[in-house]
């Protein structure tokens, strides 16, 4: 549905987008996450035929997003950031305003637009001028506008930004409910979003794909990324020995510790399968260095600790694209 292969954009010296490639499949509704800057606008403009990249190249249903422009953007509806509505025309003029740009036949007009407000639940607005709308209708509206052709595949970015906690879950159960006909990429900078509406997530730091997998292969990194070790002895010098090991990340002390235990969590980069041994060298570090080892056990690394790991990862070794967080 939407195949992503090597693409490149740069705005004179910044490089926004770095080697990416990815494929979103029929029916899926994946997540783009990434921190502010991350490229993930840039990439989604570029997909949606908004924006020409540098290099690299996007297919949608098989079109060229570049060679055959009209044949791939009449499969996309895409919804960006700010959605530059009219604010001087109520909500029905302005989606059949859409429709006619889109070129939704003119006899199809009037029921494509009854259609897309019954779907985004806006039809008691429906003769409400824009500007006098909440950001939450105005979100439904861009919503609205993006489906107005019947688009197989939607590209939404950030749906939910600005929004309060009651418009963020309504938005999200729209999402969740086209997705039986569409499919969806969606940007996101909040991992509880990706873990409400989609199947699967890309994650992206600067420009580059530095995870990706399905939720549950992102919830196996929160598994088997942190190890939680009670000590006792010198805290610090246990502090020392942790952050010598390799592949530790990092290495806390948690606040509660009394004075004679501490406690210590260690997240681990690298591939989860290899957490055991770094655990058992790291044991045999602190018993050497005469610490006595009360406890080692596994701890679930909330889905934001495994978001700054990757994204950190990215920072420091600047080879993100080569790997992915898939447990394999
Ligand atoms: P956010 O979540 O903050 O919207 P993002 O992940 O969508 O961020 P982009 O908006 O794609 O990121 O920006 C990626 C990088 O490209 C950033 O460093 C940004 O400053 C830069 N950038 C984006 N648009 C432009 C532009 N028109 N001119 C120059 N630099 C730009």
């Amino acid at each position: 549905m939407i195949s992503v292969e090597k693409l490149y954009k740069s705005y004179g010296t910044v490089e926004a987008v770095r080697d990416l490639s990815f494929e979103v499949r029929k029916g899926e509704v994946v997540g783009f996450l990434g921190p502010n800057g991350a490229g993930k606008s840039t990439t989604l403009r570029i997909v949606a035929g908004f924006l020409g990249a540098n290099r690299g190249r996007v297919l949608i249903n098989g079109h060229d997003i570049v060679a055959e422009p009209f044949e791939a953007r009449s499969c996309i509806g895409y919804m960006p950031e700010n959605v530059p509505l009219y604010p001087e025309l109520r909500v029905s003029e302005y989606l059949r305003f859409r429709a006619e740009l889109k070129r939704v036949r003119r006899a199809d007009r009037a029921e494509a637009v009854r259609r897309v407000m019954r779907n985004v639940r806006v039809e008691d607005h429906a003769d409400v001028v824009i500007a006098k709308l909440s950001k939450g209708y105005r979100q439904r509206v861009g919503l609205a506008d993006a489906l107005i052709a019947s688009p197989p595949v939607l590209v939404l970015d950030e749906p939910t930004a600005g929004l309060d906690p009651n418009q963020i879950r309504e938005v999200r159960e729209l999402i969740r409910g086209l997705a039986a006909e569409h499919t969806v990429l969606l940007s996101t900078h909040i991992l509880t979003e990706v873990e409400a509406t989609c199947d699967r997530a890309l994650v992206i730091h600067k420009g580059r794909l530095v995870a990706q997998g399905a939720l549950e292969e992102l919830s196996k990194l929160r598994e088997t990324s942190t190890t939680h070790f009670v000590v006792r002895g010198d805290a610090q010098k246990a502090l020392d020995v942790l952050e010598a090991q390799q592949g530790a990340s990092k290495v806390r002390k948690r606040k509660d510790s009394a004075e004679e235990v501490s406690v210590l969590d260690v997240t681990w980069k690298g591939a989860p399968e290899a957490t055991p041994d770094k655990v058992e060298h790291a044991v045999a570090a602190l018993v050497g260095a005469g610490i006595a080892v009360r406890e080692a056990s596994p701890r679930k690394a909330s889905l934001e600790e495994v978001f700054s790991l990757l994204t950190e990862e990215d920072a420091h070794s600047d080879h993100g694209s080569d790997r992915d967080g898939e447990a394999k």
